[in-house]
């Protein structure tokens, strides 16, 4: 893996947890032996970052699941990267699988993402393919488009705060992980086409993360591939094995 690209571990605990869980997961990270070689941010519900965000050992970074698509105002239940970012988050995920299902299109994915990295937020920018699109074999002209949003977006400056999360939607909670050489053929397709469209050094230097029922035992084959950065972990970054797919990579 290049030099540039830091192993990252994200923890996607989407719409999970009780006051008591969260200050049990806070703890159990606390507690954790982390390798330094990771870098590792937990993405809590927005109701409870603030909390996190004060309790959680420094080293470990906070984020957002979601963020909205421009500052303050009359934008009822939405969350602003101005907020985000007056609390100290330092990271938010873009157009994870499970909202894009909610109808949000690629360009307003993208748009949120270049405003809050304009907010000084960094960004998880997330893409991946429904079942129908791997079986047809037409995975890259799925996710292909969701790149080119991104980088229509953002600036070769903009490229250095965003880390892509690959998250087939087949994936995704269902147990099925994709396989290491699925992922990896994946990867370097993605890497090839952010070369094309975003020049050579923004697909050498961007970490490209796994996402989809990864776990500490499928972890290892995974990140021993070369376009592996890391993973986006949902199911089991509530489980103490988080700490081990963080270390996974030594
Ligand atoms: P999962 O979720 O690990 O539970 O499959 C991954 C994600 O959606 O980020």
């Amino acid at each position: 893996r290049a030099e540039a690209r830091k192993f990252f571990v994200g923890g996607n605990w989407k719409c999970n947890g009780s006051v008591q869980q969260v200050n049990d997961l806070v703890s159990m990270l606390n507690q954790s032996t982390l390798s330094t070689d990771t870098e590792v941010v937990v993405c809590p519900s927005q109701v409870y970052i603030q909390g996190v965000a004060e309790k959680l050992r420094k080293d470990v970074g906070v984020g957002a699941q979601d963020v909205w698509t421009q500052g303050n105002g009359a934008f009822t239940g939405e969350t602003s990267a101005d907020m985000l970012s007056d609390m100290g988050v330092g990271w938010a995920v873009v157009g994870h699988s499970e909202r894009r299902g909610k109808g949000e299109p690629d360009a307003e994915v993208a748009a949120k993402a270049k405003y809050a990295l304009d907010k000084g937020l960094k960004v998880i920018a997330c893409c991946g393919e429904p079942l129908e699109s791997r079986e047809a074999g037409t995975t890259n002209e799925f996710v292909f488009p969701q790149i080119k949003a991104y980088a229509d977006a953002f600036t070769k400056e903009d490229w250095k705060n965003v880390v892509i999360a690959y998250e087939p939607i087949w994936a995704i909670g269902t147990g099925l992980t994709a396989t290491p050489e699925q992922a990896q053929d994946t990867h370097a397709d993605i890497r090839k086409y952010l070369g094309e469209i975003a020049g050579a050094e923004v697909a050498e230097e961007t970490r490209i993360l796994y996402g989809g029922s990864a776990t500490a035992a499928t972890a290892g084959g995974l990140s021993a591939k070369e376009d592996i950065d890391g993973f986006l972990v949902g199911g089991a970054s509530l489980k103490p094995e988080f700490a081990d797919i963080v270390n996974c990579n030594g």
